[in-house]
């Protein structure tokens, strides 16, 4: 299963992923994003989005190896 990970020395804390995403991403009291669990299949389209809309490229997709 694949995870959302966070670049916190990249991220800005304005929270966008967590209007895209509030399934899997909570806000910290300064505002910045906290992923509470593994990405299921039904939320791998919701998780690309958000990927592609973090506007400071702070947020990225991984896979687990095989
Ligand atoms: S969208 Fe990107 S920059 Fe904004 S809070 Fe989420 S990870 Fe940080």
């Amino acid at each position: 299963m694949s995870h959302l990970r966070v670049d916190a020395i990249a991220c800005d804390g304005h929270g966008l992923c967590a209007d895209l995403l509030p399934e899997l991403v909570d806000l910290d009291e300064w505002g910045y994003p906290i992923v509470t669990g593994p990405v299921p299949r039904r939320l791998r389209r919701a998780a690309a989005a958000a990927v592609a809309a973090c506007p400071a490229l702070a947020l990225r997709l991984t896979e687990p190896p095989r």
